[in-house]
């Protein structure tokens, strides 16, 4: 947008007066931020409002992205980098004496998604936005989103985190467009002279109250909507339930009760848990936003059997599978279709992204409760299963095995992967080898059913946020330096690879580098008094804590550095520092366990004198978006290590990448693809590739012990582990000896050790020739521009949605 230091000042400063009757002298720094906040909410609405009545006019086809997390992160400096506006913003700012990025930092971090899967949503909404895409978000509007974790003597400690507890500044309300979602009951379908319909009795029914949050986009013009609802006890309930009566203790009870679809986040994240009020939570946002959707729907005055014309509704991953019963509901009971066009609209409408083939995060709902709580959906999904039964035995007679395989009501468990397949024109995976995987192995049985719905869509991270954002000193020299046309597709960042011979570049991504280092080592000097060398190598193992992602293999070769270095204390070593950051499911006791051992073998190491501060290990609290885009762009090495087929993509690798780290990994999700595009000099892989690790998953041929029983560097670690060295309770560390010798280490942590020693010392002797390495940094930062989502999503909207980008002033 065009704004002059002056005018954005006069407004600044009378946004500031008429909120809260101050000047800016007399303001405090939280009413400083909410005055900039609400300003910039103001310069947003208006293209809010016309991008909203454009699609509307012109018909576009919209896609709604149905996911049970987003996660945002702060969104005040997106806003303004999106507007392009900020640098006008922080010079009008100091010219009032006040300090934009302070600003910035008071803003909370809304925490609605676990991980990757969340954050891959919010990518998608950022890229949606800033190509001009009609494409919208829809999902729950959590009141406490994943816990805060604090780490009190080496222990994960969950605090409920409280992101509403000051108003949400990006959110507005709309309560006139509240819709009611039905639960329970029971459900007749009795002849009526209109045909079959169902009879509802004793049914909780609640109101879905939508919050709208602007998703703008870098172009300037597009500002689409994510919408996030909250569950709320009708009005009329209020008085029904008795409190003329006087019974408020019903009352209180009834509203609690409704309240707590949409009061908390599952802190799960790659696992599941069949507790009904997940599955009242997935039911009740996707209920909403497909009603809300048939509404708007009908203010277009389009035949019905037209919708998929028209609309496009996309599942991430399964929570949101329920959305083929419910849109059948819709369009049977609601618009009054024959079962045939009903199915046909929706098959045609949805697509559905399979994000895991990990067997514990496979949602299967028991029968009887899938059945109580949404008893007319699985009515709907009875009937789809014995037509796809029906269907599949025509071409497979009687071999019930493959029947049974792919059917979704089966032993007693209704499954939602091969529901959101059957009833869904596309499935996608979310990296080459992952589709791959799901083709050739988990879906194998649906492949050759249905070939043509499959399809690979990597992954992507938006470049806005994770390199202009997070790192614009960096992003000013590869725009500088590859040319302005990186600005439209960053698939021109290549062009920066002009470089890879020129000292001054070399020197800048050095000092950039260096720079961010700078603030991580204040940062941790400021928050844990923990000394840190800013000419380490920075390496960094950031995701959520999972046993694949093997946090494990990284704390067993930090523990055999500490070995050699207390054997050996002159031993020639590049000094590192460790970082991790990572959450884990409270209910994860191997998960929490890994994190006590880190911050164990931190404590002891990072005292220990006669380590002379060569290796440090700092465990980053509360990992979330934040603490990404301070410790991201300081990166030296990526980890990106897990066990070989179990990451379906993993997006931490990319935003390393676009930040100048080099990538120390497995042959598992985008590593592979990362590792196509920058070549085996500029990339370290180690380990067993995926069909090594599904070999011996097969053959079941694998024996930690063979391993343990040849590499004596092991056994002392796994001695370590209960010897008193990293704890006095010996006990201490019994979940993870467990997982190795109860389990027989599922994950081949002892299998891929000595290679990822060896890997690792490779990093150091590449680390060592510095030019060679800043060498590496740039290849990396040039080929990532393949990885926005930018990119994905271009793709998903060419070959799924198939919709274009819109020009408004066309
Ligand atoms: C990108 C991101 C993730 C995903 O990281 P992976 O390494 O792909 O597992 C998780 N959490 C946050 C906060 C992220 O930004």
């Amino acid at each position: 947008m065009n704004l002059t230091k002056n005018q954005f000042k006069e407004d600044y400063v009378k946004r500031l007066t008429l909120t809260f009757a101050q000047t800016t002298t007399e303001a405090s720094l939280e009413h400083k931020y909410l005055a900039l906040g609400k300003l910039i909410r103001d310069y947003i609405s208006e293209s809010w409002a016309e991008t909203n009545n454009y699609y509307t006019k012109k018909k576009c086809k919209q896609i709604y992205y149905f996911s049970m997390e987003f996660l945002l992160g702060r969104l005040l400096n997106s806003y303004l980098l999106n507007l392009n506006i900020r640098d006008v913003v922080k010079d009008g700012l100091r010219d009032l004496g006040i300090d934009l990025d302070t600003l910035l930092e008071l803003e909370p971090d809304p925490a609605l998604g676990n991980g990757g899967l969340g954050r891959l949503a919010a990518c998608f909404m950022d890229s949606l936005a800033s190509l001009g895409f009609p494409g919208h978000g829809c999902g729950i509007r959590f009141k406490h989103g994943l816990f805060n974790q604090k780490i009190i003597n080496g222990y994960q400690k969950e605090l409920l985190n409280n992101w509403l507890k000051e108003d949400f500044l990006w959110e507005i309300k709309k309560p006139e467009k509240t819709v009611t979602v039905r639960f329970g009951g029971v459900v007749n379908l009795v002849n009526t002279p209109n045909g079959i319909e169902p009879v509802y009795s004793g049914c909780e029914e609640i109101d879905a109250v939508p919050y709208d949050i602007p998703i703008l986009g870098s172009n300037m013009e597009t500002v689409n909507t994510l919408r996030l609802f909250s569950a709320e006890l009708p009005e009329e309930e209020i008085d029904l339930n008795g409190l003329q009566k006087g019974d408020y203790q019903k009352f209180i009870d009834k509203k609690f009760a409704v309240e707590a679809i949409s009061q908390i986040l599952y802190p799960d994240d790659s696992s599941f848990q069949g507790k009904l009020l997940r599955l009242k939570q997935e039911y009740f946002f996707v209920s909403a936003g497909l009603q809300t959707i048939l509404k708007r729907y009908k203010k277009l005055k389009e035949s019905i059997h037209k919708f998929s014309d028209f609309v496009g509704i996309h599942i991430n991953d399964t929570h949101p599978a329920i959305a083929v019963g419910e849109l059948m509901r819709l369009l049977l009971d609601e618009e009054g279709l024959d079962w045939d066009s009903a199915w046909d609209i929706t098959v045609k409408t949805l697509a559905y992204t399979n994000h895991t083939i990990l067997a514990e995060a496979m949602e299967k709902w028991p029968y009887d409760m899938f059945k109580k709580t949404v008893p007319r959906i699985l009515m709907i999904i009875e009937e789809i299963d014995r037509r796809f039964c029906e269907e599949v035995s025509k071409k497979y007679e009687e071999d019930y095995s493959k029947i049974d395989s792919m059917r979704i009501i089966y032993n007693g468990e209704v499954r939602m992967a091969n529901l959101a397949i059957i009833g869904s024109h596309s499935i996608n995976g979310v990296a080459k080898i992952h589709t791959e995987i799901l083709k050739n192995r988990e879906l194998h049985d649906f492949y050759l059913l249905y070939p043509e719905r499959f399809n690979n869509k990597t992954n992507g991270i938006t470049h806005r946020r994770w390199l202009k954002n997070a790192n614009p000193e960096l992003y000013k020299l590869v725009i500088e330096k590859s040319g302005p046309e990186c600005l439209n597709d960053t698939n021109k960042f290549i062009n920066f690879l002009k470089y890879i011979n020129d000292d001054n570049v070399l020197q800048t991504l050095d000092k950039i580098k260096f720079k961010n280092k700078e603030k991580v080592v204040a940062f941790v000097k400021n928050k844990y008094n923990i000394d840190i060398n800013p000419f380490s190598i920075f390496d960094v193992q950031v995701k959520r804590l999972h046993g694949y992602k093997r946090q494990l293999l990284n704390v067993f070769n930090i523990i055999y550095l500490y070995n050699q270095l207390k054997q050996n204390p002159e031993l020639d070593i590049v000094p590192r520092t460790f970082f991790f950051g990572a959450k884990a499911a409270p209910s994860y006791y191997l998960a929490k366990n890994i994190i006590k051992l880190i911050n164990s073998v931190a404590n002891v190491i990072n005292n220990d004198p006669d380590i002379r501060n060569k290796i440090k290990v700092v465990f980053l609290e509360n990992y979330g978006v934040s603490i990404a885009e301070l410790i991201i762009p300081a990166g030296d090495v990526s980890e990106q290590i897990s066990t070989a087929s179990k990451e379906a993509s993993g997006t931490g690798n990319m935003k390393f990448m676009m930040n100048g780290a080099v990538t120390l990994a497995t042959l598992d999700g985008a590593n592979v693809e990362i590792y196509d595009e920058v070549g085996d000099n500029n990339i370290v892989i180690f380990g067993l590739t995926s069909q090594e690790v599904m070999d011996l998953e097969k053959n079941r041929t694998y024996n930690f012990r063979d391993i343990l029983n040849s590499n004596p560097d092991l056994q002392k670690i796994l001695t370590q582990l209960s010897d008193g060295t990293f704890s006095e309770n010996k006990e201490e560390f019994k979940d993870i000896l467990n997982h190795i010798y109860g389990e027989g280490d599922p994950y081949f942590v002892l299998k891929d050790f000595s290679a990822y020693v060896e890997a690792q010392n490779k990093i150091n002797t590449l680390y060592e020739n510095r030019r060679g390495w800043l060498q590496m940094c740039l290849v990396n930062i040039a080929h990532s521009g393949k990885f926005s989502s930018d990119n994905s999503i271009r793709k998903y909207a060419e070959d799924i949605w198939h919709i274009k980008e819109v020009k408004r002033g066309e």
